[in-house]
């Protein structure tokens, strides 16, 4: 078949399929981002989540057989929920960014990809395919805006004219040849918003991130998180937002075309401190299909217990007070501990023996570090105006 008849054919099937855009690049390599992925990697500013291989990343013949094309697809997600729920200082929720609701959208994305190589086969002779989300060799958001999807932002994401950053990205490697379309072009203009609104100034203007002060990064790590993060999350366990909310591109966007990521709001701004105590199961089935779920529940429970603190949420404690006791992971204890100090206001003797009995059993030197200076930091504090 006649390549360009087949690709107006894939245009259509995609949107029938449920893509909502859909791109063509050429296979040859994305050698020219092979100085910037270097420096990068030697100022540490890689997270250590990428494809570890920098080669395989910029030639598509090292990861495939005579590659000739990659079809990039994106998918919109919803910016909202459309419920809302009370807040309730007794009973304090965190909150998932919103690349985490619904359905992981891997299996989302993986699934459009098999339904639309279906067709392409059923079309063609001979033809082969490697699709990837993500995790895959290639870096998705390259691809998407040499595919003509969009631009990189200075936000680093992939910013497209219908549905802002709100899209997840996907790609399709084939031995078909097909006319590529024009590559997306930057259109961020004088506007610096996203680099300014980072909390921890991750974003060094150019479309580029040191991704190891990303929060996102930093909600998903499975050991201590450093305290000059702590704060910078807020109430988000999971994730971050923030540079695609101040984003003009996504002002007023809010896609609602995939019932697979509709979401309620009781199930992004989970309640924290049940999470504290959760069962492997019941993690499972509260989180277990999200995406958020993909490094286990560790992190989450860290984060929530960060959460707690920075709302100083009096009601957490005594739960506080449990997970010290009861947990058998040191850094989530650790992190207990850290919390306990910033909630508490008073010098409290009770706590502080408690806290004190914890430490001096401790072995983790991290957590003796950790618990050694929330216990300062609770023998510093006043005591409580009744006992003046
Ligand atoms: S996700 Fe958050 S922390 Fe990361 S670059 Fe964007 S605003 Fe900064
Ligand atoms: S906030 Fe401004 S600078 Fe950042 S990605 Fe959007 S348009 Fe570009």
């Amino acid at each position: 078949m006649e390549t360009a008849s087949l690709k107006t054919k894939i245009i259509a099937k995609a949107k029938e399929v449920g893509i909502d855009k859909i791109g063509f690049t050429d296979a040859t390599p994305f050698d020219y981002l092979k100085e910037s992925l270097e420096t990068q990697q030697a100022a540490g500013h890689s997270t250590g989540f990428e494809h570890p291989i920098m080669a395989d990343r910029l030639y598509p013949d090292r990861i495939f057989d005579q590659p000739k094309s990659i079809i990039s697809i994106a998918l919109a997600y919803p910016s909202s929920v459309k419920d809302s729920i009370a807040q309730d200082k007794n009973n304090r929720r965190g909150a998932l960014a919103r690349a985490s609701w619904g359905i992981d959208y891997h299996h989302i994305l993986r699934d459009r990809m098999a339904q639309l190589i279906d067709f392409i086969k059923a079309e063609t002779q001979d033809a082969t395919f490697k699709p990837m989300v993500d995790t895959g060799e290639l870096i998705d958001v390259v691809t998407a805006q040499r595919a003509g999807l969009g631009f990189i932002g200075r936000n680093g994401l992939l910013i497209t004219s219908e549905f802002g950053s709100y899209v997840y990205l996907g790609e399709i490697i084939t031995n078909i040849e097909f006319e590529p379309d024009q590559p997306g072009e930057f259109g961020c203009g004088d506007c610096y918003r996203c680099v300014n609104a980072c909390p921890p100034q991750a974003l060094l203007g150019d479309g580029r991130l040191n991704g190891r002060r990303c929060l996102s990064y930093q909600t998903q790590t499975k050991g201590y998180m450093p305290l000059e993060f702590r704060r910078k999350i807020s109430h988000t366990i999971y994730g971050c937002d923030i540079c695609q909310l101040v984003c003009p591109y996504n002002k007023g966007i809010d896609s609602h075309i995939h019932p697979e990521m509709e979401v309620s709001a009781a199930e992004v701004q989970p309640e924290l401190k049940p999470l504290l105590t959760i069962s492997n199961k019941d993690f499972k089935n509260q989180f277990g299909h999200m995406a958020c779920a993909w490094r286990g529940k560790k992190p989450l429970q860290r984060n929530a217990i960060i959460a707690l603190a920075n709302y100083r949420d009096q009601t957490a404690i005594p739960k506080l007070l449990e997970v010290l006791e009861m947990d058998t992971r040191p850094m989530i204890r650790g992190t207990a501990a850290w919390a306990i100090s910033q909630i508490e206001r008073y010098y409290q003797p009770s706590i502080i023996e408690c806290v004190a009995k914890h430490l001096a059993k401790e072995t983790d030197p991290e957590t003796i570090d950790e618990m050694s200076a929330a216990l300062a930091s609770l023998k510093a504090k006043r005591l409580p105006k009744d006992q003046l």
